[in-house]
């Protein structure tokens, strides 16, 4: 590892929370006492930067917060740091506590922030990418999305008991507004019969054509998962009504998961990809790296440039897509 001059790294979490950014905050805060450098804790993200919400963190500080949702640190979204006063304000009290290196533990628009205020002062940072909805560029998975995915694919297991007792259609809405990360592997676990994402619009006839061949094919009950994003599923409420009003033997009814999707127990491949990103965070800040982001690629994690994970969106996997139809014969 090269030598590098920082001492004191601090860690914050910012924007939407996500379950398993405890254990990434854990992961930063021991590896960089193993590497005998100081931590610092940020909370409320960069707006708690601002108002100097910091403070001074051992390894004990993060015991028992492995297997915890949500965030120590609190999370939050700051108008004022997207201004040059708000981010003056924020450098200044980095340097009063002699802070000479920044990770965050956020999603893309923290990512902006984060390069922004990385160039103004010439801070070394790097990101961890935490999100449920799965939609930083760069990285196959991100911090929280299979614990989500396992929380949506748990609740569709509930709705299909009574969707099959009942014959009836659920048109079950997750979490995802412009990507479809969530809706699709949830769908896919809870063997949907049906599932409508943002990056695909494939408008309300194609719809209707896969409900009528389901029931010609003998199915009684069906399960459409919608991701509050897509166009067709904007308004899921309107789009069952309109379902029933063209598919008379189809009964429908709407679920709107919610927020129950952000939280609860980290799952183990959350707790350990935020682990290795955690260490990995630190590591590259110590190698002399800066402006990267850590990712998880082809089964290894790698560290990469922060502009793809910002300027570009991240596809959806296509055989992903594919393979829907096949499997809801
Ligand atoms: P997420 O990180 O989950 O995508 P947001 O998009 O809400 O969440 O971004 C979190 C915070 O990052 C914002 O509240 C803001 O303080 C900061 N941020 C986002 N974009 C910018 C930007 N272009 N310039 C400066 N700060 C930004």
């Amino acid at each position: 590892m090269a030598i590098t001059k920082i001492q004191n790294i601090a860690v914050m979490t910012s924007g939407g929370d996500a379950p398993g950014m405890n254990a990434a905050i854990r992961a930063v805060v021991r590896a960089a006492t193993y590497y005998k450098k100081d931590v610092f804790g940020i909370f409320r993200g960069y707006q708690g930067l601002i108002e100097g919400d910091i403070e001074r963190f051992t390894a004990r500080r993060v015991s028992n917060i492995i297997n915890r949702g949500g965030t120590i640190l609190k999370t939050a979204r700051s108008a004022e740091f997207r201004t040059p006063e708000g981010r003056k304000k924020a450098y200044e009290n980095l340097k009063k506590f002699d802070i000479d290196a920044l990770v965050v533990i956020g999603g893309d628009g923290s990512f902006r922030g984060m390069k922004i205020f990385a160039e103004e002062f010439d801070l070394p940072v790097i990101g961890i990418p935490a999100t449920i909805d799965n939609d930083i560029n760069g990285t196959d998975f991100s911090i929280g999305f299979d614990t989500a995915s396992n929380t949506a694919m748990e609740a569709i297991d509930k709705i299909r008991d009574t969707a099959s007792s009942h014959n009836r259609l659920f048109f079950i809405e997750v979490m995802g507004r412009n990507a479809g990360f969530l809706a699709l592997y949830s769908g896919i676990a809870g063997g949907a019969e049906d599932i409508l994402i943002p990056e695909e619009d494939r408008g309300i006839n194609e719809l209707l054509n896969s409900l009528m061949r389901s029931k010609r094919s003998g199915k009684t009950s069906s399960i459409v998962v919608v991701a509050e994003g897509d166009k067709t599923g904007k308004n899921v409420f309107e789009l069952a009504k309109y379902v029933e009003k063209h598919l008379k033997e189809y009964e429908a009814r709407v679920v709107v998961i919610g927020h129950i999707q952000r939280g609860g127990c980290p799952t183990t491949l959350d707790r350990v990809l935020a682990s290795r990103f955690g260490v990995r965070a630190i590591e590259a800040l110590l190698d002399g790296q800066t402006r990267k982001v850590v990712g998880f690629k082809n089964n290894r994690i790698v560290l990469y440039d922060l502009d793809i994970a910002i300027k570009k969106q991240k596809p959806v996997n296509q055989e992903l897509i594919d393979i829907i139809e096949i499997l809801t014969t």
